[in-house]
């Protein structure tokens, strides 16, 4: 095997274009938490946007029912026409919206669904408008195709509610796409709808990523195709489903981008895997109740660990409606949200992802997941109250 330094000269040749690209902080926690556990230490994750439900059986049975009928070739780079047909279905049945077939193009997961849509219209120096604090992921796509972030900020105050006045004034002849995510990642939020609609009447197409939905508690989600068909919907199977791992999303595009679209997923990806599509119908059609099972639940967790971290002298100045998270505020604590949560990691064994990862207007605020189990969220308040008390002293 070659040894390190072999490579090292290459290291010159990296593309400039990753200089701006930063590292996904929760990720690090993660792996951070992950050498721990090696150690043989305990550590109670609070850190992960994943479900930690396994997928629901009905699902599990479709996807078996599909590899051993050999379904396990490459599908039609738009994806098979039957989950295309169900995607239509659920728009139709749940936000009654009529979408056609012909403009789903299934992909492995929302993530490449963003890259897809953000392709087709950023060029370097165009301009994609973003909420800050946001998916800290959206920045580094916008920046990989030469794109220029342009932030709107939302507060607690506001129970970090998109404003489309805000937005508005951001907007330039160099705007591409207005991105928006509701219910948000990392504060809960869900946009009301008559932020949505405002942001629609808006010139810039919008990019709509609407991966939380179903998952709302005492509120429903709109899509943004109740209000306008100049939009990028983006959709996936990860969260409400259960299927992190499954890599199943999708986009609806408007009309005049989806022949640009197939022709980029036939070269990137050439299609979504075909087993996972299969299972993904079972998803749309049958594993509704589970999806309510899983919602029910984390509504549990939320209703217990938002008054818990309030106790414990967290800021969480609004009600989180939506995913499963809560941004609270920390600084009280610390300024450098990085630096807390590593100390909160390596001292109370507490992993949590820190704030500056969605946007520096999120500095000194810490994003608690309740994708864990109650019993688990509960360990992870008594070390965190220990750990907040022994700093008092
Ligand atoms: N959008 C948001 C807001 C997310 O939180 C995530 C996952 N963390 C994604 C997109 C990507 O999800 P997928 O697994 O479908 O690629």
């Amino acid at each position: 095997m070659a040894r390190g330094s072999d490579t090292q000269d290459l290291a010159q040749l990296l593309s400039r274009r990753l200089e701006s690209i930063t590292s996904f902080l929760v990720m690090d926690v993660l792996e951070e938490a992950f050498a721990l556990e090696r150690e043989g230490q305990n550590v109670i994750h609070l850190e992960v946007g994943e479900p930690d439900f396994p997928t629901p059986a009905c699902i599990v049975d479709a996807m078996n029912r599909a590899i051993a009928a050999g379904q396990t070739r490459y599908t039609h780079s738009m994806g098979i026409a039957e989950l295309r047909e169900a995607i239509c279905e659920r728009y139709r049945g749940r936000y009654g919206v009529e979408i056609e077939p012909d403009q789903v193009i299934v992909t492995s997961g929302t993530s490449p669904a963003l890259l897809l849509a953000l392709a087709t219209l950023v060029e370097p120096g165009d301009e994609v408008i973003l909420s800050d604090p946001g998916y800290a992921c959206y920045p580094n796509f916008v920046e990989l195709l030469g794109g220029r972030c342009v932030f709107f900020q939302v507060s607690e105050t506001e129970g970090f509610q998109y404003d489309a006045a805000e937005i508005a004034k951001r907007i330039t002849p160099r705007t591409k796409a207005i991105m928006v995510n509701s219910p948000a990642n990392p504060t809960g939020a869900v946009i009301e709808a008559a932020a949505l609609r405002e942001i629609a009447a808006l010139a810039p197409p919008v990019i709509s990523d609407e991966i939380y939905h179903g998952l709302t508690y005492g509120i429903e989600a709109e899509t943004m195709l109740r209000f306008t068909d100049r939009a990028f919907v983006l959709d996936g199977f990860s969260k409400r489903y259960a299927m992190t791992g499954w890599r199943l999303g999708y986009l609806v595009a408007p009309r005049p981008f989806v022949r640009p679209i197939q022709k980029l997923q036939q070269n990137l990806f050439i299609c979504a895997n075909s087993f996972a599509q299969w299972a993904g119908i079972a998803a749309l059609r049958e594993a509704e109740p589970d999806v309510e099972r899983m919602r029910a639940t984390y509504d549990e967790r939320r209703r217990y660990l938002v008054p818990a971290l309030r106790e414990l002298g967290f800021g969480v100045g609004f009600e989180p409606r939506g995913a499963y998270y809560v941004l609270a505020n920390a600084r009280h604590l610390s300024g450098d949200s990085v630096a807390l949560a590593r100390e909160i990691l390596h001292q109370a064994k507490v992993a949590v992802a820190p704030g500056v990862d969605f946007g520096s207007n999120a500095e000194g605020y810490l994003r608690f997941s309740y994708a864990n189990s109650l019993a688990n969220i509960e360990e992870g308040v008594a070390r965190l109250r220990r750990h907040v008390e022994s700093r008092r002293r």
